[in-house]
């Protein structure tokens, strides 16, 4: 078990909960990119916000996500120290503003994003993530330059550096709109925020998501991949299969706990003062609390989404 209470969880969690919201007003002149090679040609780069995986080669280079729009310098000249190519693809692997960030910067430097067509949907709209209860988010529609050029439905294969690169949509999970991203010859994968490492998940379910779409996303994925597979969260350390099956039962225990005081007819109150999910207490954290998972999983369970109110 990996220390989900380290400091740096901590610190991954914080940003996350000002990602969306408030990160014009962050402060991001203290933070570093963190540059470590995975496997072959594929890097890991931690900054603040999600991972970012680099397939980095002769033909160039290839991300999959790009955190905040002030990072994006930070990022690139991390990048420069392993190569003098340029950034070509940018692939999102949702919509959240802590993974498409950067698409703005990157795209006026000359690349090219690409993403699930729900995820161009979304940050063109703007409007309010949440877990349909005490967790809300707002965005702002993005601007022109930051939307995905290329978009798809359910796949999309990037044949770069010797690699088929394959991102694929995994519907109504983290939202509706993510993608898991393949490196099969690196035998390496990106989650996206369908595996994050900060403990409980925020699953955003006024933008599509559930609890069930999680949990399903991550065992087809698992199906998928050789067991020795190198596994990059969409938030913390880089992780192997056990970590999502670990993972995968968590969300499994929790719903099925869940999906008994609604059988038995229990309020989302009744829920929060029986502390029904008091055995998993060492994954509330201070971005998504235990309440705050009990009212994901409530409103997953029950359908009760909330509004994912555009701006218009
Ligand atoms: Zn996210």
């Amino acid at each position: 078990m990996k220390p989900y209470h380290s400091a740096k969880a901590w610190a991954v969690a914080a940003v996350f909960l000002f990602a969306t919201a408030a990160f014009a007003q962050q402060d991001f002149s203290k933070v570093e990119i963190k540059v470590t090679k995975v496997s072959g040609n594929i890097y890991m780069l931690e900054g603040a916000g999600g991972n970012i995986a680099a397939s980095v080669g002769e033909d160039g280079i290839v991300i999959v996500d790009d955190q905040f729009a002030p990072l994006a310098e930070k990022i690139q000249a991390a990048l420069k120290v392993i190569t003098d190519k340029p950034v070509r693809f940018i692939i999102n692997t949702h919509y959240h503003g802590d993974h498409t960030g950067g698409n703005e910067p990157f795209s006026n430097a000359g690349s090219t994003v690409i993403a699930q067509e729900n995820v161009r949907k979304r940050l063109e709209s703007g409007g309010t993530a949440g877990n349909g209860g005490s967790i809300k988010m707002e965005n702002k529609p993005a601007s022109r330059a930051s939307l995905p050029i290329i978009t798809f439905e359910n796949d999309v294969t990037v044949h770069l550096n010797g690699e088929d690169i394959r991102a694929l949509h995994f519907p109504a999970g983290h939202t509706d709109g993510d993608a898991v991203i393949f490196f099969p010859k690196n035998n390496v994968v990106h989650m996206g925020d369908d595996f994050v490492r900060y403990g409980f998940p925020f699953i955003d379910v006024a933008a599509g998501g559930s609890v069930q779409g999680m949990i399903s996303a991550m065992e087809k994925a698992i199906a998928m991949l050789p067991p020795d597979v190198k596994v990059i969260p969409g938030h913390g350390a880089l992780s192997n299969l056990d970590d999502v099956r670990a993972f995968v039962t968590m969300l499994k225990e929790t719903s099925a706990v869940v999906q008994k005081a609604i059988d038995r007819r229990q309020t989302l109150e009744q829920m929060k003062q029986a502390k029904i999910l008091a055995p998993w207490e060492k994954f509330s954290g201070s971005f998504v609390n235990t309440d705050a998972f009990i009212e994901t999983l409530y409103n997953s369970l029950t359908g009760q989404k909330g509004k994912f109110v555009k701006h218009n």
